[in-house]
């Protein structure tokens, strides 16, 4: 870590809130870590689902507006650091947040996950983006399970011949315009054996979805290579160059270091 940060850190007022940018797993265990020090923390979430999960601090919904909105919230509320903890594929927000903390003059760590590395057995196309998707899965039709979340899939209409299961946490609305789409409303976790009678029974032959990393969403990429079924993975975006960890306990363990907890 960079010790200008620290010495800045050292000289923000002991009661400064930390601000969590989330909408993952990782952001709500490091809520709870700093709930149970006693810290003052904020969750931020971008309010795209419609009943998100309890959380163990206050929560904030909804965009600052931009780089420069986020950094005037930060001045405002007198954040002492901020914790982008977003998806690793909410790169705007994570670009934002980078441009924000250097803009105030806050301490800034990442919170992301190790992506998944394919391992024997494994079939993976991996691609750039949705569009990509598409083209990967060819032309002959396939009975496609998407696990995409609902921003990606409108590039699949320009392939109505495949038979689509979709699924995501809130409804796609409107539906995707193809033949043949049945959609799953669901909320992770979801285990292998789940996902490996999912797949099978859906007799699934590709699975189009992002390399999130972690465990809750792993059981599909471990029940495809069960099953021998290729797997079309978005590539993860460029993110910002920052200080970063992979689990809440190492982002605690930084903001500690970092001076962000200091008198609590
Ligand atoms: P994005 O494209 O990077 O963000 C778009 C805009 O949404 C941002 O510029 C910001 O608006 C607002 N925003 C995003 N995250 C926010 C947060 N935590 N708090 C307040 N505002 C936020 O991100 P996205 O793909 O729309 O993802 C939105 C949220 O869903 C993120 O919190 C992310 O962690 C979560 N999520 C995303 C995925 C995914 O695959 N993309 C998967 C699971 C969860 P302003 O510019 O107005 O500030």
């Amino acid at each position: 870590m960079d010790s200008q940060r620290v010495a800045a850190a050292g000289s923000e007022d002991m009661t400064s809130p930390i601000l969590i940018l989330g909408g993952t797993t990782e952001a709500r265990e490091l809520a709870a870590l700093l709930a149970a020090r006693g810290a003052d923390a904020v969750l931020s979430l971008a309010g795209r689902t419609v009943n998100p999960v309890a959380m163990p601090v206050p929560v904030r919904m909804g965009g600052f507006g931009g780089a420069e909105g986020l950094a005037a919230h930060l001045r405002e509320a007198g954040i002492g650091a901020l914790v982008d903890a977003t998806h690793p594929y909410a790169a705007t927000m994570s670009r934002h947040a980078a441009q924000a903390a250097a803009a105030a003059d806050v301490l800034f760590l990442a919170l992301r996950r190790a992506p998944w590395q394919p391992v024997p057995g494994d079939d993976w196309a991996e691609v750039a983006e949705a569009r990509e998707a598409v083209a990967a899965l060819g032309v002959p039709e396939h009975r496609v399970f998407l696990a995409l979340g609902r921003q990606e899939l409108a590039p699949f209409v320009e392939a109505p011949q495949h038979d689509y299961l979709i699924r995501s946490v809130d409804p796609v609305m409107p539906p995707l315009a193809v033949p043949r789409a049945r959609y799953i409303l669901a909320r992770g976790p979801f285990d292998e054996a789940g996902e490996y009678a999912m797949l099978r029974d859906a007799r699934i032959e590709a699975i189009v979805c992002k390399n999130s990393g972690g465990t809750a969403t792993y059981g599909k990429i471990a029940a495809a290579r069960a099953l021998g079924i290729r797997v079309v993975m978005l590539r993860r975006p460029e993110l910002p160059e920052a200080p970063n960890v992979a689990t809440a306990e190492e982002a605690l363990a930084w903001l500690d270091h970092a001076g962000a907890l200091r008198g609590v």
